[in-house]
């Protein structure tokens, strides 16, 4: 409850979104000590040298993407799989990708053991996307881009939303929405934010 109360006081208003994040208990996608700060409002590390993101960012970003029952949606940066997870709640099904095979494996093995069907997991540079199961009625990256890769932006369906940070420094992040109109692509700005950088190829760990 206190949990929802600081997603609802940080922004996070949207009735599914609220509902998806109360049935997935984040505990389980951090490790040993971790765990106790699981439904505490911050990032906290993962395997690999990577990050788990703050809850009200992963509810803000989800709410942005407006996400349907019916929709079929790509998440690039795996990490713990919590961020894929709450999206199962939402979509029919998801996609997610990461550069580091590790972290896939062990994500991969939450899902099972939360029975959550619905994922579909890949070790790959997830700037390319995912031709073969293209488009995408919604695509979500959670790593900071210098722009939107122009293989995403191709990949989404028309009437379709790209949510994900963009930024020239490690510092200072915008996260923007991009939908996808008959002629091309809008952009807004949604709020500042801070990412781990979106790496070329794939990780060695
Ligand atoms: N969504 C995650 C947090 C992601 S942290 C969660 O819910 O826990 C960002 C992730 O993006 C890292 O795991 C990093 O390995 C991954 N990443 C960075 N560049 C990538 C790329 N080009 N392709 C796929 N994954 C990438």
């Amino acid at each position: 409850m206190q949990f929802l109360f600081a997603l609802r006081s940080k922004g996070v208003t949207d009735a599914r979104v609220l509902t998806a994040m109360e049935k997935v208990d984040r505990a389980a996608f951090v490790k040993g000590i971790f765990s106790e700060r699981a439904y505490e409002d911050m990032p906290l590390p993962i395997s690999c040298g990577q990050t788990i993101s703050q809850p009200s960012v992963v509810g803000l970003m989800t709410q942005a993407l407006q996400v349907q029952p019916r929709h079929k949606v790509l998440e690039i940066g795996t990490g713990s799989g919590y961020q894929a997870a709450v999206l199962s709640q939402l979509a029919r099904r998801v996609y997610t990708v990461d550069r580091f095979k590790r972290l896939v494996t062990e994500a991969k093995a939450i899902f099972d053991a939360q029975d959550i069907t619905n994922i579909t997991t890949f070790t790959a540079d997830g700037s390319f996307g995912y031709s073969e199961q293209a488009p995408f009625d919604r695509i979500l990256l959670t790593a900071a881009a210098e722009d939107a890769p122009s293989p995403l932006l191709a990949q989404l369906r028309v009437g379709g939303i790209m949510v994900l940070p963009v930024g020239q420094s490690d510092t200072v992040q915008t996260l923007i929405r991009v939908t996808r109109t008959e002629t091309g692509y809008d952009y807004d700005e949604l709020r500042p934010v801070r990412f781990v950088p979106l790496l070329e190829g794939i990780g060695q760990d």
